[in-house]
């Protein structure tokens, strides 16, 4: 049965890098028809807003979603259509699995952590307002409901990918209503685990952790602006931004996307890489059942790493992203 799945290119390398995916998928065999969308700073003339209705409407009826990057303004402008699409959708767990890869250079063996980062509040609420006109206040909100929810998303994650530990990430020690809660509401989940540890790491503390230890971290759980910060951080860990996948979460609703933001300053160079992207499709595949065609392409990229010769500039090859996706795609037709 064909799955309609919706694609929103992105800007930036954006739709370089989903070409790329998007043809490694179709070429995995994977029973999938696109229907592509645009969202960003393009649509506004057209629709007045950079996340148009449609384009959340689509997604509601394919319930699942592969998505470029999308470039957000710094300090001005239109808010983040990233923020709102995973807070109109509710797509409350934001999963990034980061592992090393073969032949991908990192400080690094052994990382294989999973950020599970709480998407829908925090100062990502958007309340912000100007006190006077030399003042500002951001509000950070956190909720149980969400905190249990995010903290059983993690545990239930770590249950079905057999990992012993779910680390709680916090600043208590100073937000202690705050972060407190978070803390305590996702403690108060960890007794229906009884076989996962559970513990807990104060954020900077946990950055120290993580540059010096990371191979003894398993699931990380954190509000919403650690997680962005923490997720960056553990992608630096396994070779960088391009190879960090991702994946938006809900009840109802999946989407799939890069880490990575649409890095403008390699646009339209053919040398962005690829992988987080990719790789980001192989979890959607994963998601949708189609477990034989995610190992086909899993498998391919393991194979272009390995051979070394087809691999973008960050990991220190010469090929472009087309090149790269041209030998992934060549590797699945040697296998079959
Ligand atoms: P970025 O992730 O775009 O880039 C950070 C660094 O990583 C840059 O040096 C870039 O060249 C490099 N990089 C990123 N992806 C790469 C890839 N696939 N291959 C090779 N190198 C890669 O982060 P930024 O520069 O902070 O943000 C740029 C824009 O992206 C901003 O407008 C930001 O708001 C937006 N953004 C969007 C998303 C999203 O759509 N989910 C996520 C993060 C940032």
């Amino acid at each position: 049965m064909t799955i309609i799945v919706t694609l929103i290119p992105g800007d930036g390398i954006g739709p370089e890098v989903s070409k790329a995916t998007q043809d490694v998928i179709t070429a995995s065999g994977a029973p999938i028809e696109w229907e592509v969308v645009e969202a960003g700073a393009a649509c506004i003339a057209q629709f007045g807003t950079p996340l148009p209705e449609h384009v959340l409407e689509t997604i509601r009826r394919n319930k699942v979603a592969l998505k470029g990057p999308v470039t957000t303004p710094v300090g001005k402008g239109f808010r983040s259509v990233n923020v709102s699409l995973r807070q109109q959708l509710e797509l409350y767990a934001n999963v990034r699995h980061m592992r090393n890869l073969p032949n991908v250079a990192s400080r690094y063996e052994n990382v294989d952590i999973v950020v599970v980062r709480e998407n829908t509040e925090d100062l990502y609420a958007g309340i912000e307002h100007m006190v006077g006109k030399d003042a500002a206040e951001s509000i950070k909100i956190i909720t149980r409901e969400a905190s249990e929810r995010i903290g059983r998303y993690g545990f239930e994650l770590a249950r079905r990918e057999g990992r012993k530990r779910v680390t709680i990430v916090h600043k208590a020690n100073i937000m202690k209503l705050s972060d407190g809660l978070f803390l305590e509401s996702v403690r108060s989940v960890a007794r229906d685990y009884p076989e996962i540890v559970c513990d807990d790491r104060i954020v900077d503390a946990m950055c120290m952790n993580l540059v010096q230890i990371p191979e003894q971290f398993e699931v990380l759980v954190l509000p919403n602006l650690y997680g962005d910060i923490i997720s960056d951080l553990v992608a630096g860990l396994v070779g960088g931004l391009g190879v960090a996948p991702g994946a938006n979460i809900g009840e109802k609703y999946a989407v799939f996307e890069a880490a990575h933001g649409s890095a403008p300053e390699i646009a339209g160079k053919n040398i962005a890489n690829p992988l987080a992207m990719l790789i980001s499709g192989v979890e959607m595949l994963q998601y949708l059942g189609f477990e034989k065609e995610a190992q086909r392409v899993e498998k391919a990229i393991e194979q272009v790493l390995k051979h070394g010769k087809y691999i973008t500039p960050d990991l220190g090859g010469k090929a472009g992203t087309k090149e790269m996706a041209s030998a992934i795609i060549d590797a699945m037709r040697d296998n079959a």
